[in-house]
């Protein structure tokens, strides 16, 4: 898969982005990652891309042409392009799982107050990583890469690692132990230590069962990603 990110900040992203399993699936060529800078598209020599707001206001609004076109820069034929903003549908794993699948995503990303909302027909989606409000969209471009990345084939090692996992089912994982059996006078549950698969499975799935009943039962709702723009 191949992401570009439309960004001021190349480096917010492409530093985090080069650590440990998103960092190996770049150096094995699973997840190739580009930087668009819309200040490269500036109109004036000193790389203005931001403005003051029509209509009075605090803050600066980033400008929609040099936006546009380094979208324009790195957008081909069947890409899919995602302005990252709070205002968009939040993003979760099945929205993980439907990007996975796409071979070009932009992901665009604002700062200041945002940018010049005629830039969103230009979009595909409007993500939300969650009801907050960031300084700026690398943070969540580099949540929804990571989220995205893991779900490539060959990323994880083990072929079935994120199948099991919190969310892929409806429900939260069971909890993990590992070594010591005890620790500060705390058991791991002496099941685990059974070697009775079918037991095993039997309490991670009524684990998993309680654990989304007491925290999450909103996750037993039909997932929301269903029927979205270009899925
Ligand atoms: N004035 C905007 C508002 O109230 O909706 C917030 C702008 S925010 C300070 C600047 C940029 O950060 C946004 O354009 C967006 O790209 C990014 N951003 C902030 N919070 C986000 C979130 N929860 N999810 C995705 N992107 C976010």
């Amino acid at each position: 898969m191949r992401v570009d990110v439309v960004t001021l900040f190349p480096d917010m992203i492409d530093a985090p982005l080069s650590e440990s399993i998103v960092g190996r699936a770049r150096n094995e060529g699973l997840l190739e990652l580009g930087f668009s800078n819309p200040r490269d598209f500036a109109a004036d020599r000193h790389g203005t891309v931001d403005d003051r707001p029509y209509g009075g206001g605090t803050g600066m609004v980033m400008m929609a042409e040099p936006v546009y076109r380094a979208i324009g820069k790195v957008k081909r034929k069947g890409t899919y392009v995602v302005l990252l903003t709070p205002k968009g549908v939040r993003f979760d794993q099945g929205l993980a799982v439907k990007l996975s699948a796409k071979k070009h995503l932009v992901l665009v990303c604002g700062h200041y107050e945002g940018i010049d909302e005629r830039v969103s027909s230009s979009a595909d989606l409007e993500l939300s990583i969650g009801d907050y409000v960031l300084t700026g969209g690398e943070p969540a471009a580099v949540a929804v890469i990571d989220a995205v990345t893991r779900l490539l084939p060959g990323v994880l090692r083990k072929k079935d690692a994120a199948v099991n996992e919190t969310f892929t089912d409806g429900l939260l994982e069971a909890p993990h132990y590992t070594r010591p059996g005890v620790w500060r006078g705390k058991k791991v549950p002496g099941v685990l230590l059974s070697g009775d698969h079918a037991r095993i499975a039997a309490w991670r799935r009524r684990s998993a069962e309680s654990l989304t009943g007491k925290r999450r039962p909103d996750l037993k709702k039909p997932p929301r990603a269903a029927g979205r723009k270009g899925f």
